[in-house]
């Protein structure tokens, strides 16, 4: 039998070649020698006279945007070549050319902040009026009101350099520790160390003893090293604490709520609403409970599989099948899918050397994106298509939108792939004909419900909470623990029989340093697409081109100014977010009518 669609990506329309390609290496050149013209156009800025003459201000905003194409589309095909074959040696070398050219381009976007923060504010205001840069008004003066907010340049300077071997260097001390790490565990009578990734893995089986043993285990081996990790979160968070201090911010939400383009009267009225909706979920794990055969649940039998039946699908169905519904809601969204399958932008092929995981990139100057995956017919398989095909059409709409225009930020990058997702995995749910088969596939929806809600609700908790403390001094790895268990209790409602007093330990986002506070985007965009979602289905007709016009204003507006927009909502009030949790909580009716008896 012949496939319908080839399963491996064509890189060679992009660069042909690989990582030997002639052209890739005479583009990079390009990139470089776009970095230097933006540079020499910063060197010639001069802060103009009354007439606010935006000329200079243009060129910067010109070459600015020549580098950011041509710089990450070199970065794109790099993270191309590195995870098709993980043994290529000549795409690391590329890896180390592809951070050369992001270093420069951060340093040069410095040199951006302290051109437009001399310029007098009158002056200003009158440059960004102009037609020439009415279009960048947005992303312009947003970075000119951070840039005024933060230190001076040098000092600015100063303090990121610093934070190589203080800030982020504690974020890579804690991959150290966890490498460290090694969870003997006796499976099947055979006792073996494994690393902490592995060990984690053995947590969904479906025997409960075997999880309660790994579970176990994993907070014998996190609470070994608790000291270190203490150590490490206390530095890093103080080393941001520090920073703020200096710069005179006195919310620690206020650097992660900017970096996303939304207010703390949002995030409030979105947790406000969670937790007014919670009792629904709270019916879910009771029933899980009572099929487990259990009074409680335990922290590691949420994700407990209830059942083993999943249906395969091979690849050629499983577009079929995403097109086919996406076309229920647009049909350019199902024809772009379409088109992504036929020319081969999706890397899918099931074999060794390749990286785990999923992800979607773009080319800003080719206008085309690229999915990577690995397909073995599973349902979660169906859906991460689906997903990355959301992210790719989400670019596609951004095809006509200026470069800086097409930068947004982390809550509102899920929408498009979880909207599409959630087309899939809801027609998936309608089609599936074994009662089995619908039970498993409504649960992995929940559970994606109960990640939002729940899980990643104690997670912003405790982050807030133990910043708080922190401004006092050291917290200790007991006060960390407890401060954990609180935040668990609840976010979960009080519900669960054992909660993870290690979490703060393992979970490496409390860590990362490219981004403060990430938890709270992930479920900000989780409800934001669903809220599209409702909406969707109130106006089928118009739900295209509304749609497309969203995505396209998503890298120059605040998301209140999105939302109120393109779909007249206020996000910073509670119905929005209400609408949407409804839609989350059929999945748990239904749930609980086909599981009842
Ligand atoms: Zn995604």
């Amino acid at each position: 039998m012949t496939n319908k669609y080839g399963q491996t990506w064509d890189l060679d329309v992009i660069f042909p070649g690989g990582s030997d390609s002639s052209e890739l290496s005479e583009y990079a050149q390009k990139a470089e020698q776009a970095l230097q013209e933006w540079k020499q156009a910063l060197e010639d800025f001069q802060v103009p006279d009354e007439s606010a003459n935006p000329a200079g201000l243009l060129s910067i905003v010109e070459k600015w945007e020549g580098s950011a194409k041509r710089v990450f589309e070199v970065v794109a095909f790099v993270e191309c070549l590195v995870a098709q074959d993980v043994t290529d040696k000549k795409a690391k070398q590329w890896s180390g050319k592809k951070d050369e050219l992001m270093a420069a381009y951060s340093g040069t976007l410095t040199g951006v902040d302290k051109v437009i923060t001399q310029v007098p504010q009158q002056t200003w205001e009158q440059m960004l009026e102009k037609d020439e840069l009415i279009n960048y008004a947005f992303v312009l003066e947003e970075r000119r009101k951070e840039a005024a907010e933060k230190l001076s340049p040098e000092q600015e300077v100063l303090l990121n350099d610093l934070a190589i071997d203080g800030y982020h260097g504690w974020g890579s001390m804690y991959d150290t520790i966890v490498s460290s790490i090694q969870v003997p565990l006796e499976i099947d009578g055979e006792e073996k160390t494994y690393s902490v990734g592995q060990a984690a893995n053995k947590l969904d089986a479906a025997d409960r003893k075997v999880r309660q043993h790994v579970f176990g285990r994993m907070q014998e081996a996190w609470t070994e090293k608790e000291d270190f990790f203490a150590e490490t979160l206390n530095h890093l968070a103080g080393f941001r604490l520090q920073t703020y201090k200096h710069r005179k911010w006195e919310n620690v939400l206020k650097e992660p709520l900017a970096y996303n383009r939304m207010s703390q009267q949002t995030l409030d009225a979105m947790w406000g609403a969670i937790s007014d909706e919670k009792d629904t979920f709270v019916k879910y794990l009771q029933r899980k409970a009572d099929l487990l055969g259990l009074e409680k649940l335990s922290w590691y039998d949420i994700d407990a599989p209830l059942s083993s039946t999943t249906k395969q699908v091979t690849y050629d169905e499983a577009a079929d099948f995403i097109v086919k519904h996406f076309r229920a809601y647009s049909t350019q969204m199902a024809d772009f899918s379409q088109q992504a399958f036929e020319k081969r932008w999706i890397e899918a092929e099931d074999r060794n050397s390749k990286r785990p995981g999923g992800f979607c990139t773009s080319f800003p100057d080719k206008k085309e994106s690229r999915i990577f995956m690995t397909f073995s017919g599973t349902a979660n398989n169906v859906s991460t298509l689906a997903h990355e095909l959301g992210h790719a059409y989400h670019s596609y709409a951004m095809n006509d939108v200026e470069q800086l225009n097409q930068e947004y930020a982390m809550n509102v990058a899920e929408t498009a792939s979880t909207l599409a997702e959630l087309i899939v995995s809801d027609a998936a749910v309608k089609e599936a004909a074994a009662k089995d088969e619908k039970v498993a596939l409504i649960e992995e929806k929940i559970q994606r419900s109960i990640a939002f809600f729940m899980n990643i609700h104690a997670r912003f908790l405790f982050e807030t909470r133990f910043y708080e403390e922190r401004k006092n001094g050291l917290v200790s790895a007991a006060r960390l623990r407890e401060l954990m268990v609180e935040a668990q209790k609840e976010a979960y409602s009080d519900q669960l029989g054992e909660y993870d007093p290690t979490f703060w330990a393992s979970k490496l986002h409390f860590y990362a340093t490219d981004v403060p506070f990430y938890n709270f985007p992930y479920t900000f965009g989780f409800l934001f697409s669903t809220g599209i979602y409702a909406k969707a289905a109130e106006n089928p007709e118009t739900f295209e081109s509304s749609y497309n016009a969203l995505l396209e204003d998503t890298g120059r507006m605040t998301v209140e100014d999105l939302a109120m927009k393109h779909l007249q909502e206020d996000l910073t009030q509670k119905d929005f977010w209400l609408k949407a949790i409804e839609v989350c909580k059929q999945d748990v009716e239904e749930f609980l009518r086909l599981t009842a008896e």
